[in-house]
């Protein structure tokens, strides 16, 4: 304003001086000119101005970017490595590294922090000090770190102090690593610190030369509303010229003003008044203006130019190319990078778009051109990578990043930089390569791996999973809705034994085919032992279990064809279904409803159920008694007396075994013997029995007693034991003084040979063989009595009602008979009454045994007993 009331002052001093009025027209005229002049100069200069400072800051901006995002596209390299070599040490670290830093680049070190702890570094000379540095205990460093595992972004920290010394800006790559489930873990961090000092300087920020005050504002990549960690705020304040940096996951804004601050007046004010001054003296004056302003004008553009040729000199050192593209007309303006990189001359000639296009790698072109486009209709940002073909058919790559402004005169404008990345690329491929390499090899030992682990966890025979992985299995399932099946199969051992192991083997894969195929898919089927099998189902109700093991029950049960023989088994199967037990216990309880399923007579399932449970709990408790009563010799023998029918003389004594119980007294065989048996201790019994009874006996002659004879009971077990004759040996038995009372049930099943065998050896060693509870069972008679045994013991059942039925006596009375055609002694037991002695008798009966003349006593009362004869008074 003050310009112009200044200028409008001396044009009227000569208008008043000339006072003429065609002068005081051209006067009026002129003044009109001189005010629009004067304002269309300020504006032109301020514009050009403002558009001088935003073309030498695009320029920083684009140095920025390119400098920034090059360092930390090595970087991505050295990450790529660590994803395939998760466990590297700072040697393979630091070789990687090396590598990086031969690259013309920024960074001063990089670091690798696994699990957030800095323990790898390249170099580690001069930064040792950041070595052990854990990120979550820096207060400085440990937002950024965080943010960058949590939102899973690199991030651009800084300005930072370093612990080492020195300032830098730090990119922080947070790195996963696949997990073998599929996903993947956190690994750590990868740090790069890039110099600033180095970093500006290759920027172009701290020449000397420049002449815009520069401020960097957006700490830590926040952007423009951010902390200002370069320049003064004078910048900020004076309206300066801005733009953004793009960094990856962020940016920062430039702002810049000329230095020493915007100008008031515009270069070429004074010259313009004076020349105004000279225009009212002539009458050329407005053509006069024109040219200066002109000339004024076409300095401006010589001043810019002189600028941007020192800037071309700080470019020329970085290496990075920069251009303007006219986006109406598509000129092009190249540096000479630029042209360079394009291997043109450096001969700062317009290009056209052609010459661009043209120089890309033909698979490159289209992206590349539709890329520039996008960026164009989008106004700004660009950011590209292609390949060029060189004429000598060197392919170089290239990455581009530009911006669009538009110029003073409104024209739309891309202006970017453009580097050469092919190193970078290079070695890119190389770890892609490798990664690729270690990758394959991963998968090979992956393979080997699950055969391995699949070998482990299968069995060979079958190929369904085993023991261990059942184990395994249950070690991982949930504990509700979990229900168990143990399958056990009936008379395979049999199977195995008579028709030999490939019937054996071809049986189990036939079982496992019928579990497998009435299993639901979602089942889980194993095979955990000789001929036990498992079927774990989840969701499955008490009904929908009962089903299942129906099914299998029933087509276990059908004949199957070996080589012609007709093979028949069935399978016993044990169910747990009961919710708030672990899967451990479940097997186990399972295990025990499979136990009672076979002792209820196989081809049958049974629950476990609370019953079972407080049952097991009470057999457990007898049997561990059991086992300490058997170390403490609690089991005793009882001695009942037999009789002579006719001379009523004892003939022998029964010994019969008792438990002397520490709390609960004497206890008869009904309380302990199932459970005995199922602790396979009968034996034991029976052979204490057996001990005892002798040595009384031979107590009983020294007392002059006279017992011809002693019995005792043998078990089943016992007589398939390969030691005992041996063992009875050792006992030297005197001929005809000691009887084994064999219950009729052992001769059901066929007899096995050891059994034979030992009873044959037991009657050579002078030891008699009686059947006891003869006619309970259904053994037959022929091969009973093939057992040519010394007597036959009448079943106490048999014996009770022959003094109410004469059925009954005429059954007993056949027995006898039988007996005595075949020369083999009858003894009756449970002759409970006179009445039941006198019949027997009658009926021709050897021996007597029952509460009508004694029951059974302990040695000493038995003694006491035999002395006093008392019996012979009742009868
Ligand atoms: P058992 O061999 O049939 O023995 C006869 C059982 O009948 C004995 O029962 C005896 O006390 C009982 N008894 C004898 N006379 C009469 C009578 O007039 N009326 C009645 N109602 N019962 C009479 P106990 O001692 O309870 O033995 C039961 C079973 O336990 C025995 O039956 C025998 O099978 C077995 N047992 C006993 N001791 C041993 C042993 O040391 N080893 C083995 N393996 N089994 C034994
Ligand atoms: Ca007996
Ligand atoms: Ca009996």
């Amino acid at each position: 304003m003050t310009a112009t009331n200044f200028n409008i002052g001396r044009i009227r001093q000569a208008v008043f001086s000339s006072a003429n009025v065609p002068a005081a027209i051209a006067f009026v005229v002129l003044l009109i000119c001189a005010i629009f002049v004067d304002q269309q100069n300020k504006r032109v200069s301020d514009q050009l101005t403002r558009a001088d400072v935003l073309y030498k800051v695009n320029i920083i901006r684009a140095k920025l970017e390119g400098n920034i995002n090059g360092n930390l596209q090595l970087v991505q390299g050295l990450v790529s490595a660590i994803v395939t070599e998760p466990y590297m040490g700072q040697q393979r670290f630091a070789s990687l590294a090396a590598n990086l830093f031969k690259q013309k680049s920024q960074l001063r070190n990089v670091g690798g922090a696994p699990d957030l702890v800095i323990s790898l570094m390249y170099p580690m000379e001069g930064n040792e000090k950041a070595i052990g540095l854990d990120y979550r205990k820096n207060e400085a460093q440990r937002i950024a770190a965080l943010r960058a595992r949590d939102q899973r972004i690199s991030v651009l920290a800084g300005p930072v102090d370093l612990r080492q010394g020195g300032r830098a800006f730090i990119g922080r790559i947070p790195v996963f690593v696949p997990t073998a489930g599929g996903g993947d873990r956190f690994w750590g961090l990868v740090s790069a610190a890039i110099d600033i000092d180095r970093l500006y300087a290759a920027s172009g920020l701290t020449d000397p030369d420049l002449d815009i005050d520069v401020a960097l504002i957006g700490k830590d990549a926040l952007g423009g509303g951010g902390q200002r960690f370069f320049g003064s705020d004078g910048i900020v304040k004076n309206n300066p010229v801005t733009a953004k940096v793009q960094l990856p996951f962020g940016s920062w804004q430039i702002s810049a003003i000329p230095k020493g601050g915007w100008p008031t007046l515009p270069k070429n004010e004074r010259v313009l008044q004076a020349l105004m001054g000279l225009a009212a003296a002539l009458v050329v004056l407005p053509i006069l203006v024109a040219g200066r302003l002109f000339g004024e004008r076409q300095k401006n553009y010589a001043e810019l130019r002189r600028l941007s040729g020192r800037l071309e000199l700080a470019l020329e050192a970085s290496g990075i190319g920069v251009w303007e593209q006219d986006l109406i007309t598509d000129e092009l303006l190249w540096d000479d990078r630029v042209n360079e990189i394009y291997s043109k001359p450096t001969d700062g000639k317009p290009r056209g778009y052609d010459d661009w296009a043209q120089a890309i790698h033909p698979e490159d072109v289209a992206r590349a051109q539709r890329e520039f486009d996008l960026a164009v209709a989008a106004k700004g940002p660009y950011s590209s990578q292609y390949r060029l073909v060189r004429p000598d058919g060197t392919v170089r790559h290239v990455r581009a990043r530009a911006s669009y402004f538009q110029d003073s005169d409104g024209t739309p404008k891309m202006i970017g930089a453009e580097w050469d990345v092919t190193s970078d690329v290079l070695l890119n491929e190389n770890l892609v390569r490798e990664r690729q390499l270690s990758e394959s090899k991963n998968a090979e030992l992956k393979t080997a791996k699950a055969r391995i682990e699949h070998v482990a966890l299968h069995d060979s025979l079958t190929g369904l999973p085993n023991r261990r992985y059942l184990d395994e299995m249950l070690a991982n399932s949930p504990e509700h809705s979990t229900a168990l099946l143990h399958l056990d199969l009936d008379r395979f051992k049999h199977i195995n034994d008579t028709l030999g192991h490939a019937a054996g083997d071809a049986m189990l894969m036939h079982a496992s085919k019928v579990i497998k195929a009435n299993a639901a898919a979602g089942d889980f089927v194993a095979r955990i032992g000789g001929d036990e099998f498992v079927v774990v189902c989840q969701g499955r109700d008490d009904n929908e279990l009962a089903a299942l093991a129906d099914r299998i029950i029933e087509e276990m049960r059908q004949p199957v064809d070996y080589k012609g023989h007709q093979c028949r088994f069935g399978v016993s199967i044990g169910i747990a279904a009961l919710s708030g037990v672990d899967a451990k216990q479940l097997l186990v309880n399972a295990d025990l409803a499979l136990y009672r399923a076979k002792s209820r007579g196989r081809n049958r399932y049974e629950f476990f159920n609370e019953e079972l449970q407080s049952e097991i709990v009470r057999t457990k408790q007898t049997a561990d008694e059991i086992l300490g009563g058997l170390e403490r010799n609690e089991f005793i023998a009882y001695y009942q007396p037999q009789f002579d029918a006719k001379t009523l003389e004892i003939v022998g004594v029964e010994a019969l075994s008792r438990w002397r119980h520490p709390r609960r007294g004497i206890l008869s065989p009904d309380i302990f013997l199932k459970v005995a048996e199922e602790l396979n201790v009968v034996s034991l019994i029976d052979r204490t029995i057996l001990e005892q009874t002798l040595e009384n006996f031979r107590r009983w002659s020294l007392d002059g007693l006279n017992i011809p004879r002693v019995s005792v009971n043998v078990s089943a077990r016992r007589l398939e034991d390969k030691d005992l004759v041996l063992g009875l040996r050792k006992l030297a038995i005197k001929e005809g003084t000691v009887s084994f009372e064999l219950v009729e049930s052992i001769f059901l099943d066929d007899n096995d040979d050891l059994v034979s065998w030992n009873i044959e050896h037991i009657k050579e060693l002078g030891i008699d063989i009686e059947i006891d509870d003869f006619g309970t069972g259904h053994a037959s008679v022929v091969s009973l009595l093939k057992l040519q045994p010394r007597r036959l013991k009448i079943d106490r059942q048999l014996v009770t009602p022959i003094t109410g039925s004469t059925a009954q006596r005429r059954l007993v009375s056949s027995i006898i008979e039988i007996g005595k055609s075949l020369g083999i002694g009858v003894v009756a037991e449970g002759v409970e009454t006179m009445e039941h002695a006198r019949i027997l008798k009658e009926l021709g009966c050897d021996i007597l045994q029952g509460y009508a003349f004694g029951r059974p006593m302990d040695a000493e009362s038995f003694r006491i007993f035999a002395t006093s004869r008392k019996w012979l008074a009742t009868a």
